[in-house]
């Protein structure tokens, strides 16, 4: 049961890290660019097997998948900036009203 659970996790852990520019092998060695059929290049294992645990990606996918990624970062930062950036508009007004607050119990 638990080497099921070990070879599922490792199968997640490759197609998980089969999205994008890959920095390493699923198996930890380094990857490199080989130019294959009709001229495509691919990102793959230096001795690469087809055994479903290497990686042999194409160039061209995985810099889409990377630049969607990136694409998606970006949008989610710019949200969060938003949100932060209203969220300070709404602090800074109560910080104000508050003052107001304070000086016009002092002049009592
Ligand atoms: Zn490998």
């Amino acid at each position: 049961m638990k080497q099921h659970k070990r070879e599922y996790d490792w199968l997640f852990a490759v197609a998980d890290a089969n999205n994008g520019i890959p920095k390493k092998c699923a198996c930890g060695q380094s990857i490199v660019v080989e130019t294959g059929e009709q001229g495509r290049r691919y990102y793959v294992y230096k001795v690469f097997e087809d055994d479903g645990s290497h990686f042999r990606i194409c160039c061209l996918q995985a810099l889409e998948d990377e630049v969607n990624d990136l694409k998606k970062d970006v949008r989610d930062k710019v949200e969060t900036r938003l949100k932060l950036q209203l969220k300070i508009q709404k602090i800074s007004k109560e910080i104000e009203e508050l003052k107001k607050l304070v000086k016009g119990s002092t002049n009592d």
